[in-house]
């Protein structure tokens, strides 16, 4: 492959927004692309490039109107642990015979703007559910442990869930009886952390 060193120069250069940087490096080495787009790649030699926080991988979600929409900023999927819960609790909640939430940090989940829609409700046993005054649909939970550090996203309200595949089953010991264990990933009796 053709390459060239080049003397010191700025560049700015055509990648996508998210990854558009502008710096005076010492040394550059130039790669001709083999992409369809007209882009400069680009390899600093001495330092490796700097990743700016918009390369983290962002997933979108709503509540059915779309009053109420929010977004994961993680640095890998695997920042993101879905599980089912065939708990009481969450089977009523959810309405199903099993709750499906992903489990992030909670500086990883942010709503966008217009919350105005934005309700709460903590029931007996301490967990609290975010959802839309408008549609009614849940967005998040967490018990009180969990409050100032995590939040169990509903599944579900993600636009592309299929990203964030189940890691395990907690409260197997009330699965519904029809249910078939899930293969290939953890099964608790209970705990719900
Ligand atoms: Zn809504
Ligand atoms: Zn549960």
């Amino acid at each position: 492959m053709l390459a060239r060193i080049l003397s010191p120069l700025r560049i700015t250069s055509t990648l996508p927004a998210s990854t558009t940087t502008t710096y005076t490096p010492r040394f550059l080495l130039l790669l001709p692309t083999t992409s369809a787009h007209h882009h400069t790649r680009f390899i600093h030699s001495t330092q490796p490039l700097r990743m700016s926080s918009e390369s983290k991988i962002q997933l979108k979600g709503s509540c059915t109107c779309k009053s109420l929409q929010y977004t994961l900023s993680l640095n890998s999927t695997e920042d993101a642990r879905t599980t089912l819960c065939h708990c009481r609790s969450c089977r009523r909640a959810f309405g199903t015979n099993y709750g499906l939430t992903a489990k992030v940090a909670l500086d990883s989940f942010s709503y966008n703007d217009g919350t105005e829609t934005l309700k709460k409700y903590t029931q007996e046993n301490g967990v609290t559910r975010e959802f839309c005054g408008e549609c009614g649909v849940f967005i998040c939970e967490y018990g009180t442990e969990a409050a100032d550090k995590f939040r169990y996203v509903m599944w579900g309200s993600l636009d592309e869930p299929e990203k964030i595949p189940p890691k395990g089953e907690f409260f197997c010991k009330e699965r519904a009886s029809w249910m078939p264990e899930i293969s290939g990933v953890f099964h608790k009796r209970e705990i719900k952390e």
